[in-house]
């Protein structure tokens, strides 16, 4: 799995859509990939408030912003 493929999976991952295949290589891809483990963990965070407050969603702007903070960080493992 690459950093883009990763990226494509998250939304699925975190509206818990995803294959257990595909989880288990969305576990993989951040067990050796650091930036993309933060990302994971920054946006399960980010999650975890907007559910508090009622305001999950997912919006594509968001995916946006995850999707440059990934292309920005994760050059190398692309
Ligand atoms: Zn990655």
């Amino acid at each position: 799995m690459t950093c883009t493929d990763f990226l494509s999976q998250l939304t699925d991952y975190f509206d818990g859509q995803i294959s257990p295949e595909l989880l288990e290589e969305v576990r993989a891809h951040t067990a050796t990939c650091p930036h993309c483990e933060v990302v994971l963990d920054t946006t399960s965070k980010t999650i975890s408030v907007y559910r508090d407050n009622e305001l999950y969603e997912l919006s594509n702007e968001f995916r946006e912003r995850l999707h440059t903070a990934i292309m920005t960080k994760c050059r190398p493992c692309k």
